[in-house]
């Protein structure tokens, strides 16, 4: 689903910020990579990147697009969402937030809960190292996938 416009506007005025903090040119082909995962809080895979900068940018190539996102993710200027399996998934919401997760259909959907945001971390995990950041996810089955009728099972060969 497409973010509104106010939201995508907030995402790309904290990428360029965080660009210049890093001293990281924002060239045209990063914004449009930028632009093709913030404009929906689809949490896409590299793939479906690729496919919406190229019908924008024309002649771009896969590895561009990949390398792209790689080298955004290296510079903390976007993240990958924790999937389920699969292949990697970004996320350009860089707020503070969390996600629920479809486990039959991968869909990961963004929320806020100021309550989790202050989870208190148990002593343990301070043992294990350094901690920047918590995030919770939600796991369960999601509205679409819930209506769809269950498929009938079929006896398994054997
Ligand atoms: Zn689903
Ligand atoms: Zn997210």
């Amino acid at each position: 689903m497409a973010v509104s416009k106010s939201e995508l506007q907030r995402r790309i005025q904290a990428f360029s910020d965080a660009c210049s903090r890093k001293g990281l040119r924002v060239t045209h082909q990063r914004m449009e990579v930028f632009w093709a995962l913030a404009v929906s809080d689809a949490h896409p895979d590299a793939e479906s990147v690729y496919q919406r900068v190229r019908s924008r940018v024309t002649g771009i190539s896969r590895d561009t697009v990949y390398r792209t996102l790689a080298t955004l993710e290296s510079k903390g200027l976007i993240r990958k969402a924790a999937a389920l399996g699969g292949s990697a998934r970004y996320d350009a919401n860089m707020a503070n937030h969390h996600h629920f997760v479809c486990t039959a259909c991968g869909l990961i959907k963004d929320f806020s809960s100021k309550v989790l945001d202050d989870l208190p971390i148990p002593k343990t995990v301070e043992s294990f190292g350094r901690i920047d950041a918590s995030q919770v996810q939600v796991r369960g089955v999601c509205v679409s996938c819930a209506k769809r009728k269950p498929k009938k099972r079929r006896r398994s060969p054997k």
